[in-house]
């Protein structure tokens, strides 16, 4: 729907709908947002967005209007966005299948069954790409609305932006810090299908996974309290949530980060699994490969991740790269020569590292690490032991210099040898005739220049001259 021909109310009613929904529920949507782009009423918004909602699983995803308050000081302002995306719908088929194959995997994973949901609730997650976001930024997932009494009552959708992912792990050759050049070959093949595999991993089975023990108001358990061993110290389980308890409200500041820690544990763990590797078809020395780039990639996110790491706070600014770096810890403490993680000279004679993995210890030193880490990681979460869970985690994340590895010195290296802010550069449309056209630019300034020319031809002459001053400095942001 077009802002720029703003309607006159009296003349249009339904008419924005009719023209571009697939379906009464998607009318009702726009009407809301047509209503409360009209009168200005948040009310109608929240109408559409109900609607929305009720949208499940459409081919064609879009929101529009105030949106995410990051950008207002006082942390409540919605900034206008919107956007359009489509289903990856070979991803999602992959996807599908892995939920299939959940009763088989899930026994798998390394806790006993009384630590696993009685029935596995598949998380809801669709893999969208992007045709267009418009936005001071594009974020990598999105999980809207932000209306609380919605979200609570009604619900919300949790899309994650697959090409804009992809985007942020696509790279050339000299721009992957810290690798061994055989390495870099073997990243740049494999990335792709080992981010796909690991991403399907960690949505699905990783935060679909695990039970949490729970004793509601009626004093009802739903577990056996007087037998149940807790396998990680062999004795009975003496913790639990109570009533209205949960994850979050227990585990409060690392509940976030934990969980994503936990989900790429499971990513780890399973990819080395024949049925997973083949259900994204992987098969003989291919999968050996993506699980090689799998597991490499994740020590290096590691590294990159000290990034976020703030030294004067001693804290870390991002969930994901918080949780790379533990695992990296964990990698390294496993020994055996797993994980190699040295500080050198780089070739301008300034600070750099390596990082290298032993591709012949993944299936054993590797995958008992991760299974005995991640065992605890579930146990601690399942029996809402914040005392334990939180002298684990915040111990691995730890930043320090004393221990073999210096890690307050490998994050001015990071520093030093970050990589200047990706461009995105989105695509256009055009109608030829009855059917649209994808418009592709080059991956530079000037295709980013020339996509917004295009895009609002009208202003070509005053974007370009803008846009040709901004490229000058540091490029925009492209995530969240
Ligand atoms: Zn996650």
């Amino acid at each position: 729907m077009s802002l720029e021909e703003r309607p006159r109310p009296e003349s249009v009613s339904g008419v924005s709908g009719t023209a571009h929904a697939a379906s009464e529920n998607q009318k009702k949507m726009l009407e809301g947002y047509r209503r409360s782009f009209t009168f200005g009423s948040i009310d109608a918004h929240k109408e559409g967005s109900r609607f929305w909602i009720k949208d499940k699983g459409p081919i064609v995803e879009s929101y529009i209007g105030f949106i995410e308050s990051y950008r207002d000081p006082f942390g409540s302002r919605g900034e206008f966005e919107g956007f359009v995306a489509v289903v990856n719908k070979a991803m999602s088929e992959r996807f599908a299948e892995l939920v299939s194959a959940a009763e088989v995997l899930l026994p798998e994973l390394p806790w006993p069954r009384d630590f696993e949901k009685d029935t596995f609730l598949k998380p809801d997650f669709t893999s969208l790409d992007v045709l267009t976001f418009a936005g001071s930024g594009v974020p990598a997932g999105i999980n809207i609305p932000n209306y609380d009494d919605i979200r609570q009552s009604e619900g919300f959708k949790n899309v994650s932006l697959g090409n804009v992912l992809a985007v942020a792990y696509a790279t050339q050759k000299e721009k992957l810090t810290f690798l061994e050049e055989d390495d870099k070959d073997a990243y740049i093949k494999w990335m792709g299908p080992s981010f796909e595999m690991q991403v399907g991993l960690h949505e699905l089975l990783g935060h679909g996974s695990g039970k949490l023990l729970v004793q509601d108001d009626q004093g009802q358990f739903n577990f056996d309290q007087n037998t149940l061993i807790n396998p990680v110290t062999g004795e009975k389980v003496t913790s639990w949530y109570r009533g209205n308890e949960t994850w979050d409200s227990r585990f409060s500041t690392i509940a976030s980060s934990y969980e994503e820690c936990r989900a790429e544990c499971v990513g780890l763990y399973l990819c080395l699994n024949k049925l997973a590797l083949s259900i994204f078809g992987h098969e003989g020395q291919d999968a050996e490969d993506v699980v090689y780039i799998n597991w490499l990639s994740m020590v290096r996110a590691g590294l990159l991740g000290l990034e976020f790491y703030t030294s004067e706070s001693s804290s870390w600014r991002q969930a994901h790269m918080q949780a790379s770096f533990v695992i990296l810890r964990v990698l390294l403490e496993a020994g055996e020569g797993l994980v190699r993680l040295e500080e050198v000279a780089g070739a301008d004679g300034r600070p750099d590292a390596r990082v290298t993995l032993d591709r012949t210890k993944i299936r054993t030193v590797g995958k008992s690490a991760i299974q005995r880490f991640l065992c605890k990681l579930q146990v601690l979460k399942a029996t809402a032991d914040v005392a334990g869970g939180r002298a684990l985690y915040d111990g691995y994340s730890a930043v320090t210099d004393s221990g073999p590895h210096n890690f307050l010195r490998l994050r001015d290296t990071v520093l030093l040898r970050k990589e200047d802010r990706k461009m995105l550069v989105q695509a256009n449309t055009r109608l030829q005739g009855e059917a649209v056209e994808l418009v592709e630019y080059e991956g530079s300034a000037a295709g980013l220049i020339h996509s917004f020319t295009e895009r609002f031809q009208e202003d070509a002459e005053q974007l370009e001259a803008d846009l040709l001053e901004l490229s000058k400095r540091d490029s925009p942001c492209w995530c969240h």
